[in-house]
């Protein structure tokens, strides 16, 4: 049994694992830069330790002091949250040869997905509907073109180690494929050491779907729905739903089962994230994220899981607290990302909170670390809260949200707030009409 968490994380998700540690009777363990001495998790948890000065890289992804910081606790389990070092396969080999915890899957795991290339074989050899495209890496223009022709252009080539949307290019016909070939090597080189690529067929007006698993890394595993998030800028999630406005309650359980049996198939342990595009009925695979995500809450709304404790559970060795068919699904939850930016140019905006009030009452769930009179530092990303609203359907949570945006005050900093009361006021996202493109076009005035 695990005995005491050390959080290797900052912000509202440190505070998230913290609260779901001590519903268990489990002790706590902050870390935390110079700069985050104030933070709300290093205040609420048991013991804490400043592993370093502000910058990430000598702090929250210093590995060397985040192992001697549960050396020096006797913290015996560590949660990584979400970005830092949750999806470091390295990070998690460590832990292990060190006999801590790591609560999340295994470093092969985490290894597999993080190979895009790599992962996209997984998914397809487990049944997974992938994007059509090339079978592997792509090391030639001839091959190149041979492949874009037969699934037919526009295509998009692809970094395998890509992320946050870095080294993809798009080539609408032949005379452009050689350029973006070589464009997303140096890009992807640059980036990520590895000018590795891929071609992928590119879909025109896709939704962002993605659904929840979690496995018990013995070969059973559960779904618990999907999560909609279509709404990004800069493939960046802004505002997330469960359920998909777009799916039907087949396609729901069709997707559903083929992620948990992949999931189960694969001996996967903890929580993971399989995500699509969706398009004219039909799910490509993107990428699988070995982690909790930023949204995860929209899902606890609507299943009344603690996907924590669940992780935490597993990763005791306690496996899942329960199977398939325990899973309801009910009502509908959307979340919103407050972040300390710019509403219109989305520049951020550090410092002060003077005032800092969230809304309550029936259905409304605010996760963040922040407070009254705490000075935002400039050195991490800019999400201050999420707003979660559940409503028995989803015209009753649109009706919540409103009135819980009106209630939420954010003073001293600007916030992007704003955004939020001007979509929820707005026809296409009443009616649950958008696509991946839809708040970029939204935001330049064209929707
Ligand atoms: P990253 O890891 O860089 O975020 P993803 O593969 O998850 O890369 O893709 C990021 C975003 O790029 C997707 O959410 C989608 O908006 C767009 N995208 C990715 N693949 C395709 C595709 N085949 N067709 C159209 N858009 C795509």
């Amino acid at each position: 049994m695990i005995q005491k968490i050390l959080i290797a994380n900052r912000g509202e998700i440190a505070l998230r694992v913290l609260r779901a540690a001590k519903e268990l009777g489990i002790s706590t363990v902050a870390v935390h830069s110079t700069a985050d001495a104030d933070a709300m998790h290093v205040k609420l948890a048991d013991e804490s330790v400043c592993i370093g000065p502000p910058p990430a890289r000598d702090s929250y992804l210093n590995i060397h002091q985040i192992v001697a910081a549960c050396e020096i606790t006797g913290a015996d389990a560590i949660h990584p949250g979400y970005g830092f070092l949750s999806e470091n396969s390295k990070f998690a080999d460590i832990l292990e040869a060190h006999d801590i915890t790591f609560i999340g899957p295994k470093a092969d795991h985490i290894r597999i997905m993080g190979d895009k290339i790599e992962a996209k074989r997984t998914a397809k050899r487990l049944g997974i509907p992938v994007v059509p495209g090339s079978e592997g890496g792509i090391y030639d223009d001839d091959e190149a073109k041979r492949v874009a022709a037969d699934v037919g252009y526009p295509v998009l080539v692809k970094a395998s180690s890509g992320g946050g949307g870095r080294g993809m290019k798009l080539a609408r016909s032949e005379d452009e494929l050689s350029n973006a070939l070589a464009t997303a090597r140096t890009e992807a080189k640059a980036a990520f050491g590895d000018d590795a690529v891929y071609i992928e067929k590119y879909l025109g007006k896709p939704r962002h779907i993605e659904v929840q698993v979690v496995g018990d890394g013995m070969g059973k595993a559960i779904h618990l729905g999907e999560r909609d998030c279509s709404l990004q800028r800069r493939h960046q999630k802004v505002w997330e739903e469960a359920n998909s406005p777009a799916l039907n309650s087949e396609d729901r359980n069709r997707i559903g089962e083929i992620c948990s049996k992949a999931v189960a198939d694969l001996n996967y342990s903890g929580a993971g994230t399989i995500e699509f595009l969706f398009e004219d009925g039909e799910f490509y695979f993107i990428e699988m994220n070995t982690r909790l995500q930023v949204e995860h809450p929209v899902t606890e709304a609507i299943t009344g899981i603690d996907l924590v404790h669940e992780q935490i559970r597993v990763a005791s060795g306690g496996g899942l607290s329960l199977t398939q068919d325990d899973v309801r699904f009910s009502g509908h939850a959307i979340e919103c990302r407050i972040n300390a930016e710019d509403p219109k140019t989305f520049v951020p905006s550090p410092g002060v909170i003077s005032h800092f009030h969230t809304p309550g009452g029936l259905g409304v769930r605010v996760d963040s670390g922040v407070y009254s009179g705490y000075r935002i530092p400039p050195y991490y990303d800019s999400l201050i809260g999420k707003l979660i609203v559940h409503g028995r359907n989803r015209v009753e949570c649109m009706m919540r949200l409103r009135r819980a945006l009106d209630e939420f005050v954010v003073d001293g900093i600007s916030s992007t707030l704003p955004l939020f009361r001007d979509l929820v006021g707005n026809p296409d996202i009443a009616n649950g009409d958008y696509d991946i493109h839809w708040l970029e076009h939204y935001l330049r005035g064209e929707a």
